[in-house]
């Protein structure tokens, strides 16, 4: 299939960046820094500021202030803003998608979708500015009107991961603006240029200074103050599961609501009726693409045992095709993986597979032949004789691995894609519809795919998952409002008479 052309390296200049602050860009408070190095060649890509609680107090109280404002701005005139904020990703996706490539390592096609998904989402929340619907209802006494509304709440702390640089801070920031709140953000500490970029075109659309901020730093300093901080409502995270569970207990302490996109370990079922080369290809593009790093990737083949030798043999010939490379070039199947911590994550859980007794087909090892060398590249894994329990088809990997899971009917094949304390997505292969709607209704997980693999979603559809992959909430579509809003309802009484509500009136 031909590639989109981007315009190469138009992004790349090193960057001097600092925190965004009440519409002013200042250094942190302590004037210490980081780094920010591409994972596909070692590149310098810019220095940031490493932020503290301070930081994160000027940005919250710049939020807080900016919030009387911004609250009664007609919601039609904030989406008109994040319809400019859209236009502009238009205008500059390629060099944002370049800057991905670079920073992030994702081959440019999916950094261009990343991109694309932004643009999506505020164009589709920019359009809530227009809806934000609430209800009216007849009300049990004369002469009164009866409605609900969706009232903004405050200050919302974003906290993003690294893995959809562009399109997550958009699933939060997009929501929460359109509804009239205030924004902190903290990107992922390996992806601030991005995040950065992300801000610097909200600034460009014409956001009020203080209605958007953004201060770097880990999670530990600038994520623990943010989701501590009194005078921040809403705390909305995508994250590790371990990191959800900390940030659950520390927002706790204000009662604070906490939007949680945490982890998964997303089965895709292939049963003995399916169309194999669609569920190869299927496979293929959710287990590898973004060298496994989406939270929705395919880490468990679930197999029925008269096609698994068949659909093992035509997935391995078709993983061992892949090219690992930049995501810049052309010929680049599989990017890097993020840091040298993830190298090392991925290749331990090769370890423990082949200790717990899987098989492995192919791949196992780090990538160091000639500039690969200069990168975090992991060869496309797959393991065979996996049992549901083994710690490889349980735990999330994060990278390249998939693990082959044989069993003997459908019915098992569903009991095993639900036997992992994650529910994020899931998918099935079969071409018998009462098989597919089965799966519909049993599978336990927020998304499911029939005929397709575990990955992409839609921004007008609510995206999360059940389980140990969230809190009950979810990203995009109309759901997301449910997070950066709060509901009144309003009563007004026209009657001119005390008319009691409430009381026994029969
Ligand atoms: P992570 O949990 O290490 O970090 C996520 C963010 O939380 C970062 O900005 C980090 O600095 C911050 N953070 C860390 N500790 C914190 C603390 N104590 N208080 C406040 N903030 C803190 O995750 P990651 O490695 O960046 O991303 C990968 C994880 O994200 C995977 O588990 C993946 O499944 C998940 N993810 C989920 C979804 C989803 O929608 N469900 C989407 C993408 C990624």
């Amino acid at each position: 299939m031909p590639r989109p052309q981007y315009n190469r390296r138009m992004a790349t200049t090193l960057r001097q960046s600092k925190n965004f602050i009440g519409g002013e860009w200042v250094d942190a408070a302590s004037g210490e820094t980081f780094e920010s190095t591409s994972p596909a060649d070692g590149e310098l890509i810019g220095v940031f500021p490493k932020s503290g609680p301070d930081d994160v107090d000027r940005a919250v109280s710049a939020a807080r202030e900016a919030y009387e404002h911004w609250r009664l701005v007609p919601a039609p005139k904030r989406g008109e803003l994040l319809y400019r904020f859209a236009q502009l990703l238009v205008e500059r996706k390629d060099e944002v998608t370049d800057l991905m490539t670079h920073e992030m390592g994702k081959v440019a096609p999916e950094a261009g979708g990343d991109v694309q998904e932004a643009i999506d989402m505020s164009y589709y929340m920019g359009g809530e500015g227009r809806r934000l619907f609430g209800q009216t209802t007849p009300s049990e006494l004369r002469d009164k009107f009866n409605m609900s509304v969706r009232m903004p709440i405050g200050v919302v702390g974003a906290i993003t991961p690294w893995n959809f640089p562009i399109a997550i801070p958009s699933w939060k920031i997009a929501p929460a603006l359109v509804a009239g709140n205030t924004v902190v953000f903290k990107p992922a500490t390996d992806t601030p240029a991005l995040g950065q970029r992300f801000v610097e075109l909200l600034d460009e659309a014409g956001i009020p200074k203080g209605v958007v901020n953004i201060v770097h730093g880990g999670g530990g300093s600038v994520g623990e103050r943010l989701v501590r901080h009194p005078d921040v409502p809403v705390i909305t995270l995508t994250g590790s599961r371990d990191t959800g569970v900390t940030v659950m207990r520390n927002g706790a302490e204000n009662l604070k609501r906490i939007h949680l996109e945490l982890g998964g370990k997303n089965a895709i079922i292939v049963l003995d009726d399916a169309d194999l080369d669609l569920a190869v290809n299927g496979i293929v593009w959710s287990a590898f693409g973004t060298s496994g790093q989406r939270c929705t990737a395919a880490s468990r083949v679930i197999v029925h045992e008269k096609v698994l030798g068949e659909l093992s043999s035509r997935l391995v010939a078709a993983v061992e095709k892949l090219s690992l490379g930049p995501g810049w070039e052309d010929e680049t199947d599989v990017g890097p993986v993020i840091n040298r911590a993830a190298l090392d994550k991925i290749h331990s859980y090769t370890k423990i597979g082949v200790d717990e007794g899987a098989k492995l087909l192919t791949g196992g090892e780090t990538a160091s032949d000639g500039d690969l060398a200069k990168g975090f590249y992991y060869r496309p894994t797959i393991f065979g004789d996996v049992e549901p329990g083994m710690r490889i088809a349980q735990e999330e990997i994060f990278g390249p691995t998939t693990a082959l899971i044989p069993v003997k009917d459908a019915d098992e094949a569903i009991r095993v894609s639900n036997g992992v304390r994650f529910g994020l997505s899931s998918s099935i292969f079969t071409q018998d519809v009462n098989r597919a709607f089965r799966a519909m209704r049993d599978l336990e997980a927020g998304i499911t795919y029939i005929n397709a693999g575990t990955t992409g979603a839609e921004v007008h559809l609510p995206f999360g998952g059940t389980k140990d992959t969230g809190n009950g909430h979810r990203e995009a579509g109309q759901a997301a409002l449910d997070v950066y809003t709060e509901w009144k309802s309003v009563y007004v009484d026209y009657s001119g008479t005390l008319q009691r509500a409430q009381i026994d009136n029969a």
